[in-house]
């Protein structure tokens, strides 16, 4: 069983992975329960936005055997691409955080139905309303819930193809947004006791200056992990990124970014390990970790 002094010696973490809560496919303790039969020894449900399965996964986590921090993947705008920020180890009853992972979702709804208007452009007709049959949280409609409907619906054989098809940057279904801001993200993490992470750095498609100007930012405003291992990353994205980690100062996390059984590329806590000469971020998370009595 875990405790403070093992976390220097923990190897499977697993610190990025959603649930029904957000755009996943199973409800927390589901998520959970897949986490420890996967031999999970450090484990964070991060739902996009929101922290509202916290309670069920930090029970079920302790429950199991596995220790645990709180998380979150928050949405940002920098440069004109979405980022996202995984918040790792903060107190989820803080105002600040509380409002701001609110007034974020509250964009949600809009979009999907603007959406919606852009799919029935090209004939598809009643998205919105599909879309709502597979969400789990009225607040926190995706493109993913999309994705789920259009494939049942019969327009495309797959979720990735019907982001290719109708939902990424130029295509009808997609609907460019104004997310937080990457300042008020980290901030609202912070200001929790919590630590800001940059998630799945390789999914963005910035040029080498704006990528040095989302890092540069990010330190500046008190960001301190890089999601070094993902489900998003190939070997050498992985080993470009602990470079970047060691040359940036920054702590490093590994995490699946697991969502439903069928759909995920990767299986929560089966990831390559973090190569052992990285600061892993659970260190230096020690007093913010539950651990199993
Ligand atoms: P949203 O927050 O509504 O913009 O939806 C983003 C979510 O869509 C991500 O968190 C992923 O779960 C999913 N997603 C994004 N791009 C793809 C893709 N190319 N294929 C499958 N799922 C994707
Ligand atoms: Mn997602
Ligand atoms: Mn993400
Ligand atoms: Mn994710």
């Amino acid at each position: 069983m875990p405790d403070a002094l093992a976390l220097n010696h923990l190897t499977n973490a697993d610190l990025h992975c959603h649930s029904t809560v957000s755009d996943g496919g199973l409800a927390p303790a589901a998520v959970a329960a897949r986490a420890a039969a996967a031999g999970v020894q450090l484990w964070a449900l991060t739902d996009h936005d929101e922290i509202g399965g916290i309670a069920e996964a930090r029970d079920a986590a302790l429950r199991l055997g596995m220790a645990y921090l709180t998380g979150v993947e928050i949405s940002v705008s920098f440069a004109g691409q979405v980022v996202h920020i995984v918040g790792l180890g903060f107190d989820e009853t803080h105002p600040a955080l509380r409002e701001g992972l609110r007034s974020t979702r509250g964009g949600r709804e809009p979009r999907a139905r603007e959406m919606a208007e852009g799919l029935a452009q090209v004939g598809i007709h009643g998205a919105f309303e599909g879309a709502l049959t597979f969400v789990g949280n009225p607040e926190l409609i995706s493109r993913t819930h999309f994705a789920r409907w259009l494939v049942e619906a019969g327009h495309c054989r797959s979720v990735p193809e019907v982001f290719h098809k109708y939902l990424t940057e130029g295509k009808p279904g997609f609907v460019p947004h104004r997310w937080a801001a990457l300042s008020d993200a980290v901030r609202w993490i912070r200001d929790a006791g919590g630590m800001a992470v940059i998630a799945h750095p390789a999914r963005y498609k910035f040029t080498p200056n704006e990528e040095l100007a989302l890092l540069t930012d990010f330190v500046a405003h008190g960001g301190r992990g890089l999601e070094v291992v993902t489900g998003s990353h190939s070997a050498a994205e992985a080993l470009k990124y602990a470079g970047v980690a060691k040359e940036f100062g920054l702590l490093a996390s590994r995490g699946s970014d697991f969502h439903a059984p069928e759909e995920s590329r990767t299986e929560l806590g089966t990831l390559p390990d973090l190569s052992g000469d990285l600061d892993p971020v659970w260190v230096a998370l020690a007093d913010r970790v539950h651990f199993p009595h």
